[in-house]
């Protein structure tokens, strides 16, 4: 009786530190809304030139990649004119990743690297191969070749494996991909909050993340390394889609409790119109709890590791990373990048490399521009496999800057 009587208090007390929890949280939030610009100041803010139609996301007729293609503005050097500063082209990869990864090598030295030399950086949670070692090294000035500490790679210990088994199978009800493969999980995790803290980047503040298997279809004639750094960008993309929700259930959720306890970390001139957009594929939000879902895609990536390697990006990581979501859910690093950026980072600091032919199957950034040589179709976004609804870039359009 005694007992009973003395569980009802303890769930009552429970409830009460919910309740106050709760309320914490919903009171911090709409302090920091209330801070934040409305979002038809920021469509008419003057800052874009990017309109599209009261109805539907297609950019079919608008695409600004139809138009022709300059180049940014802004300083820019080509081969020769100036020193490389520090940076490096970034691949994480498998032995048996081997022919797509000279595919890609080739790609891009032939449209640029072979005129600027930049090393590529490969890093493996094994040893490479010698045969990787020797036909990689064949395609570019400067390789090198790296393992992840251990620790890195691993599922933390904190992480509890029966729960990792009753969640494989919800998400694999919910069709979620790569749901039951746990490196893809630790792949996640280790491209979200752990690369840019390997031993061998310690000293080195730009990457390039190139993938295997991925296409660069356009000449590029200038160091883009110091087009970021002299024109104060901190990140590049090409290619924005919307997530699974399904995968970021409670990453949201999660990101919302870190802001209450860190509203200071927000940026005065952040993307949380962009984050929490609803008017757009209204049912993705939902499902994601109050993220739009739509992302920087984050197979390519040119960004400054400094930003990464920032107090609140670290403590944002970390309150993921005991939330544990990587491995209940199958958080994306493309999502995590996406939001620690959208609140932490100046968004005029974000960059769309607009100018740079990409694919990485099933999805293309192709300018119109001589300089792509036909080699892709000015304005195609998908290989034809009936995804345009996927595609979110008129949000970052419309809401951020287009340059
Ligand atoms: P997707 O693009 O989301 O379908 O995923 P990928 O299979 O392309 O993986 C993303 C990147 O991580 C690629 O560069 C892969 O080579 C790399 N990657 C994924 N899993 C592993 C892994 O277990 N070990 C290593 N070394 N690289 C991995
Ligand atoms: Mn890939």
């Amino acid at each position: 009786m005694v007992l009973l009587q003395s569980h009802g208090v303890v769930r009552l007390i429970f409830a009460l530190l919910l309740l106050s929890s709760f309320l914490l949280i919903i009171y911090n939030f709409r302090s920091i809304s209330s801070r934040l610009p409305d979002l038809d100041d920021v469509v008419s803010g003057g800052h874009t030139k990017f309109r599209r139609p009261k109805t539907g996301g297609s950019l079919k007729g608008i695409d600004p990649l139809l138009e022709p293609e300059k180049g940014p503005s802004g300083k820019l050097y080509g081969p020769g004119e100036v020193n490389r500063t520090s940076a490096t082209i970034l691949s994480l990869v498998r032995n048996d990743e081997l022919e797509g990864m000279l595919q890609s090598m080739r790609d891009l030295e032939a449209t640029w690297n072979h005129k600027f030399n930049y090393p590529w950086t490969f890093i493996n949670d094994e040893p490479f191969s010698k045969e990787f070692i020797e036909r990689t090294s064949k395609e570019a000035k400067h390789t090198r070749y790296e393992v992840i500490p251990k620790e890195d790679w691993e599922v933390p210990s904190w992480i509890n494996e029966d729960l990792i088994q009753e969640s494989s199978d919800l998400l694999t009800e919910n069709k979620v991909q790569y749901a039951t493969m746990r490196s893809y999980h630790q792949m996640c995790r280790w491209n979200s909050g752990k690369f840019y803290h390997h031993p061998a980047l310690k000293d080195i503040r730009w990457y390039w993340r190139v993938e295997p298997k991925v296409h660069f279809f356009c000449d590029i004639d200038y160091d883009v390394f110091r087009y970021m750094e002299d024109n104060d960008k901190l990140y590049g993309f090409v290619i924005n889609i919307y997530d699974s929700p399904e995968s970021i259930e409670t990453l949201w959720p999660q990101t919302l409790e870190f802001l209450a306890e860190h509203p200071e970390y927000l940026h005065p001139n952040n993307a949380m119109d962009w984050l929490s957009d609803s008017k757009n594929r209204p049912e993705h939000n939902h499902k994601a709890n109050g993220y739009s879902t739509c992302h920087f895609w984050s197979n390519f990536e040119i960004g400054d590791m400094n930003f990464w390697r920032s107090k609140p990006y670290e403590d944002y990581f970390e309150h993921l990373d005991r939330a544990g979501g990587f491995f209940y859910e199958r958080w994306g690093d493309a999502p995590v990048h996406s939001i620690g950026l959208g609140l932490f980072a100046d968004k005029d600091k974000i960059h769309w490399f607009r100018d740079i032919g990409y694919q990485h199957i099933p999805y293309f950034n192709c300018p119109n521009s001589p300089k792509c040589k036909q080699r892709c179709e000015a304005g195609r976004f998908t290989d034809g496999t009936g995804l345009d609804e996927e595609d979110c870039r008129a949000n970052w359009f419309e809401m951020a800057h287009m340059d």
